[in-house]
């Protein structure tokens, strides 16, 4: 580094830390260092070695639009696979009923909870797409009566069947990592819009889950440690304490190994709900605090049980459940997660939100039973228990410097509370910079959004204050990146970004009409029968 002073230091060395130093670094700007708290890169992404098969226990899964990863990832060779698929799926209800179905929705519930569960899906896409996920704010009126109410509450007046609720609790369980009744509904239609649309979200195909990445998603992350070099990025560095001002140009940042560096710009690469682990002098304000409070990250142990064989496939599933039963089984939903090329034959399962809670205080052989005995009932095959040759679990709410996954939350009243000044920069001339998934405009919560957060914050440092004065800059800010030639992970219908259920899907009628032009056509039809008998015989 050039001078004792850095240009720019950058807190957290995850995607968006890393991406941040990236493109500082891509943009000749070589005055910077990343300091990391773990002794690994990466954060809530990371990808252990299992018996030479890499495994993915944080984030994993990506789709097409997510062409900031998609991006990094081709930069270095990482090439993508496809989810397996194929076969039927197995719904497990509370009540124990199972059945199976094939594609995205549960079509096995009765035909009333079915089209109860599209009206649900269809006003939250209708709902979602009336807001901007660049000002998710400026839309008042929703704001105003969405925050006000939890996801929960909106289901309680507005679905008609038991079956539908419990699905839609569960697609929310398994997106959020959160029961429905803990989050904002606001919080949860701008999620969904900025995620691109409600089956985009949930979808495997030409949804967020359609492929993984080749050797593990961590890869990203320690290739671009490689690429910045060992003097950008500093490992099992703590910030524990951020002195700043908001008169002058300089911060200091002290470490809990009482190393301080001294800054012009400070990207802090964190979720909201880390802020708050660190001690900031002056304090950061009102609104931040706010959110570092009342923000918090969802709960989840993410599971891979190891199999002799992949015996769900060879009875004709595909490896994927949905289990609405909340606590009684511990995993939500699952997915194939096999490698044939290392003869890995796996499940992946989320234990989420509630069942996270209560799982975490068993021990890690008793889930292991207990998701064994599950997918055993589920997939109607005793070899799942007898079969299982190894548990890979990982509870990211024990995580210090995650505290929970996949990403921090809004309860309710928060969001229209923190409005803007949430994503705001602060100190003189706004020299601290937020970034971290939380903040993208674009898939927050993922890891693209994690990328797109941390490239935006070197922008605006390199555009507002380094070559603020060079007039020969021509870097412009591209919010939605558009999808690259090469790029091998795109959605079947190119031109369409927002992805809800099909323009038929959203003209079918709720239940209860169906119900009501039912009996009006059976008292009509018994009418005309009583007339016709009438007419006949008297
Ligand atoms: C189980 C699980 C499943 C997921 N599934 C998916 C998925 O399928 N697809 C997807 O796109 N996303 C998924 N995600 C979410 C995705 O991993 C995250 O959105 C993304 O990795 C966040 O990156 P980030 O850089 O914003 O934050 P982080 O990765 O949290 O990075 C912050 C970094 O800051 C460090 N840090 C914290 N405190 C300090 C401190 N005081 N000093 C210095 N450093 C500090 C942390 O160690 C961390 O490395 C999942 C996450 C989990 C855990």
């Amino acid at each position: 580094m050039s001078s004792d002073i850095l240009e720019v230091l950058i807190i957290g060395g995850g995607l968006s830390g890393l991406s941040a130093g990236n493109y500082l670094f891509d943009h000749h700007i070589d005055n910077f260092l990343i300091l990391e708290a773990r002794d690994r890169v990466g954060g809530r992404t990371c990808t252990i070695d299992y018996q030479g098969h890499p495994v993915d226990v944080g984030g994993a899964y990506v789709g097409p639009f997510q062409n900031r990863i998609l991006r990094l990832a081709r930069e270095f060779n990482i090439r993508t696979y496809r989810i397996y698929n194929k076969g039927k799926n197995v719904l497990t209800l509370s009540n124990g009923y199972r059945s199976v179905y094939s594609g995205t929705i549960p079509t096995s519930i009765g035909v009333f909870s079915l089209l109860d569960l599209n009206y649900l899906l269809c006003r939250t896409q209708e709902l979602c797409e009336q807001i901007s996920n660049l000002t998710p704010w400026s839309n008042e009126n929703l704001s105003l009566k969405y925050d006000q109410m939890t996801v929960e509450d909106w289901l309680q007046t507005l679905a008609e069947t038991d079956e539908a609720k419990q699905i839609y609790r569960a697609a929310a369980r398994a997106v959020l990592c959160v029961e429905p009744n803990e989050v904002s509904m606001f919080a949860w239609l701008s999620y969904v819009n900025n995620g691109l649309g409600i089956m985009r979200l949930c979808e495997i195909e030409n949804g967020a889950q359609e492929r993984k990445f080749s050797g593990g998603s961590q890869q990203i992350s320690n290739r671009l440690r490689e690429k910045l070099g060992d003097n950008h990025v500093l490992l099992d560095h703590v910030v524990k304490h951020v002195e700043w001002s908001s008169t002058e140009n300089l911060i200091k940042v002290t470490c809990d190994n009482n190393k301080i560096f001294s800054c012009r710009h400070l990207i802090i690469a964190l979720a909201p709900s880390l802020y708050k682990t660190i001690q900031f002098e002056p304090e950061l304000p009102p609104k931040k605090r706010e959110a570092t409070e009342r923000m918090y990250m969802g709960s989840i142990i993410k599971t891979i049980t190891v199999f002799e064989r992949p015996f769900w496939k060879e009875n004709g599933f595909s490896g994927i459940i949905l289990d609405t039963s909340k606590v009684s089984n511990p995993v939500i939903f699952s997915y194939d997660d096999t490698s044939d090329e290392h003869q890995f034959y796996a499940i992946m399962g989320f234990i989420l939100a509630d069942s996270s809670r209560q799982w975490a205080k068993k021990t890690r052989d008793e889930r292991r039973q207990a998701v064994c005995e599950q997918y055993a009932q589920a997939f109607q095959c005793n070899e799942m228990l007898t079969g299982c040759r190894d548990y890979i679990e990982q509870n990211w709410s024990a995580e210090q410097f995650s505290g929970g996954c996949y990403t921090d939350i809004m309860p309710k009243e928060v969001f229209s509370s923190l409005r803007e000044q949430l994503w705001t920069s602060c100190g003189n001339n706004g020299q601290l910079i937020f970034a971290g998934t939380e903040l993208a405009t674009r898939f927050s919560g993922y890891m693209d959004g994690a990328v797109q957060a941390g490239e935006r914050a070197a922008f605006e440092v390199i555009t507002k204050y380094l070559k603020k004065n060079d007039e020969n800059l021509s870097l412009k800010w591209i919010d939605e990146e558009p999808v690259d030639d090469r790029e091998e992970c795109r959605s079947s219908n190119i031109n369409q970004l927002m992805y809800g259920p099909s323009k038929i899907e959203m003209l079918l009628p709720k239940a209860s009409i169906v119900k009501l032009i039912l009996k009006i056509a059976s008292i009509g039809l018994v009418g005309c029968i009583a007339m016709m008998i009438k007419s006949r015989f008297f």
